[in-house]
């Protein structure tokens, strides 16, 4: 039994499962439910929020979250091996956990869903930063969730938080810090994990901010950061040409000097930028 919630230890559960580790799913589990229940907590205060997990697997966070107090669970997972260990946990915490068995590039949550919403979730690395990049990047702001509390190869939370002129700094900072309020707030070695994974790992939680930072189409400000971020060692004025025909024209009317390389521009000046190539259409 363990500590958190009185169903078997995880490794017990992995194996009565037979649910050896799958490369080709990003299976790397957490099997330490003190760990899990840390993850959970650092989503802050969960009994008054619907939790949308991603990929629960053996349900370890799943543990941790419904320990902790979320109001809700609801966990997509793609492979179906876990669904007998997660039905044990769903009753043990009766009416608390739903799981769909799915594609969460797929399945769409929100009928499952009442707000507020919090996301957290120990990502399958192939498919985490796209889901991210999705829940940053909708039309209209604010989202359908008010937090993310997710693990990343530490490498790719470093690019989430980073600072201009780092060599970290490019799409996923812009977008991250333009809507959301991003930190890490644990960093988790690769002992952590079963198996280990070869990179060391973090937890990176953003607050959604009520607006963004500064105003800009979503559109137009992902193509923009793409393009420029593609090209980093080029020249704005070079990086940017296929983005607009006069594209030196808006550079010059933001004040950035199409010398500049991406890497320098602040996310105030992408905003600009943004806003100035919008009002010309
Ligand atoms: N949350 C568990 C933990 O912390 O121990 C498992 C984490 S493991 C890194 C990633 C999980 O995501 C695996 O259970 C894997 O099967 C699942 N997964 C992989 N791709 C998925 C997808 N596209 N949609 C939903 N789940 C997926």
């Amino acid at each position: 039994m363990s500590q958190i919630d009185g169903l078997p230890p995880l490794r017990e559960v992995i194996a009565t499962h037979e649910l050896s580790a799958k490369k080709a799913l990003g299976q790397n589990f957490l099997l330490d439910l003190n760990l899990t229940a840390k993850i959970a907590r650092s989503a802050g205060d969960l009994s008054g929020s619907d939790i949308l997990e991603i990929g629960p697997g053996p349900g370890g966070l799943t543990r941790g979250l419904l320990a902790e107090g979320a109001r809700k669970v609801l966990a997509i997972e793609k492979d179906a091996r876990c669904l007998p260990a997660l039905a044990e946990i769903a009753a043990a915490y009766p009416g608390r956990l739903e799981v769909i068995e799915g594609d969460a590039l797929k399945v769409d949550p929100l009928q499952y869903l009442t707000p507020p919403i919090k996301i957290a979730a120990n990502l399958p690395y192939n498919v985490g930063t796209e889901l991210l990049v999705r829940w940053l990047t909708p039309k209209v702001w604010p989202p359908f969730w008010t937090s993310l509390t997710l693990m990343f190869q530490r490498e790719v939370a470093e690019r989430i938080v980073a600072k201009p002129g780092s060599k970290a700094y490019g799409r996923l900072a812009i977008l991250a810090q333009w809507r959301t309020e991003a930190r890490i707030v644990i960093d988790l070695p690769p002992q952590a994990f079963t198996p280990p994974p070869k990179v060391s790992s973090a937890v990176v939680h953003l607050t959604a901010l009520p607006a963004p930072r500064y105003p800009a189409d979503a559109d137009t400000l992902s193509r923009v950061v793409a393009a420029a971020f593609n090209q980093r060692r080029k020249m704005l004025r070079a990086a940017l040409k296929g983005v607009a025909p006069n594209i030196e024209d808006h550079l010059a009317a933001v004040g950035i000097p199409p010398t500049e390389r991406a890497e320098q521009v602040s996310l105030e000046g992408f905003c600009a930028l943004a806003r100035s190539l919008q009002s010309a259409k």
